[in-house]
């Protein structure tokens, strides 16, 4: 069976393409290893949608995603759970590495201002005013009005919804296992279920982690990304939770979320490890005690909250500078990839969507996506 478009993954980045796509007119199959939604773009919680203390080679994307992030549940016709909290960048020092602190805040708000995010600079009684439970410790905070957060799972299957009212077809439980190709352009992929499909137009990548082994395998690329295994908590406060916006922290690993039901999602850079006898990533007591610690330290009505859930089973892709790679899999001529999001690919996605869906239909790269080349490295 042959497709004009033909999309290895089923996660946020694959759904939202397959259904521009496939809105756009375009005969779409995506292909998907296990469900959509079983990779970094599923499980519990939401994630943060924010520009705040973003690369700023990816805030054009994230200015982007800003304007859709509003529109998108009514365009899907599915809740996406996305929320406008505003988003908090917490400083409790006067100086943290060379890059944080007191010292560059100020610094970092004209930045962001001038590239189009909305930035203030909250000293500690201004910052109380929007949370009143911060920790003593907190002296200050990058206030970014237009940050917030949405719901990965929800809005990924709403995608792959959406895809598939618009004509998109979606395979579940088949991973590609291999890339044909005629010189430098790929023709056909092959799945472990033994199935063929062609490939008309292009070949699109977006299989996160799963990527790495494709490029390695199938295209001979040794490509600069890795797998993590970033750590997630559930807990519920004794009381209402303490805080309303998205929370992040200058020097500390950590990220919180008010849930809709009252419990709070801790992250924020604590990872899990890899269990090879089980195939899958698995909670380190140490890491979720640590990140359990730190909430605590910062918002002290957290100190007694019940952990609920603990989950390190998604990997996510990092790579060298911290940025994705968006690109032409170099030496094809029709197969793009989008892989490396680093722990923050979730809040562009519907932005990159866009513009890769329009690189792929008019092979014209978008200036958003020239800094995420391969060529950088
Ligand atoms: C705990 C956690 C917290 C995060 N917090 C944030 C946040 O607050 N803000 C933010 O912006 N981002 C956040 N992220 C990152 C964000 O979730 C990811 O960058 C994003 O979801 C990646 O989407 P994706 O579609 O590329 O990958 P995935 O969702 O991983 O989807 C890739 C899919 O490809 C499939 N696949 C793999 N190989 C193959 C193959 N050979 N054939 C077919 N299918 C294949 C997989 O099964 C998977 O379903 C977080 C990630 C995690 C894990």
């Amino acid at each position: 069976m042959k497709h004009q478009f033909v999309i290895i993954g089923g996660g946020v980045h694959g759904c939202a393409a397959a259904w521009l796509l496939a809105d756009a007119g375009e005969d779409v199959l995506l292909l998907e290893a296990d469900e959509i939604a079983s990779g970094a773009s599923g499980g519990f919680g939401r994630r943060g949608v924010r520009a705040n203390r973003r690369d700023l080679r990816e805030l054009p994307l994230m200015r982007a995603a800003y304007r859709i992030w509003p529109m998108l549940a009514e365009r899907l016709g599915a809740d996406t759970g996305y929320e406008r909290t505003g988003g908090l960048s917490l400083i409790e020092q006067e100086t943290t590495g060379t890059r944080g602190g007191l010292v560059a805040a100020r610094v970092h708000a004209d930045v962001q201002r001038r590239l189009g995010v909305p930035t203030e600079v909250l000293d500690r009684d201004r910052l109380l005013e929007l949370e009143p439970d911060v920790g003593p410790a907190v002296r200050a905070a990058l206030y970014c009005p237009l940050d917030g957060a949405a719901d990965h799972t929800a809005t990924t299957r709403a995608f792959a919804a959406a895809a598939r009212e618009r004509g998109a077809a979606i395979e579940e439980h088949s991973p590609v296992t291999a890339v044909e190709r005629s010189g430098d352009r790929v023709t056909a992929v092959r799945t472990a279920r033994g199935e063929r499909h062609e490939v008309g137009e292009a070949l699109l990548l977006l299989n996160n982690t799963g990527a790495i082994d494709l490029l390695r395998d199938q295209f001979d690329l040794e490509p600069p990304v890795w797998r993590i295994l970033p750590q997630a908590l559930r807990v519920v406060p004794k009381a209402a939770p303490p805080m309303s916006h998205l929370i992040g922290h200058d020097h500390r690993s950590l990220s919180l979320k008010a849930l809709p039901d009252g419990r709070v999602m801790v992250s924020g850079g604590w990872r899990g490890r890899w269990n090879t006898g089980l195939g899958r990533g698995e909670t380190v007591e140490a890491n979720v005690l640590g990140n359990l610690q730190t909430a605590a330290e910062v918002y002290a009505g957290l100190a007694d909250a019940e952990l609920d859930l603990a989950d390190a089973a998604r990997p996510e892709s990092c790579s060298a500078d911290e940025i994705p790679i968006v690109d032409i899999v170099p030496g094809t001529a029709n197969a793009l990839v989008g892989t490396g999001w680093t722990g923050h690919g979730f809040a562009i996605a519907p932005a990159v969507a866009e513009a890769l869906a329009f690189w792929a239909r008019t092979g014209a790269r978008p200036d958003s996506l020239a800094p995420f080349s391969f060529a950088r490295f």
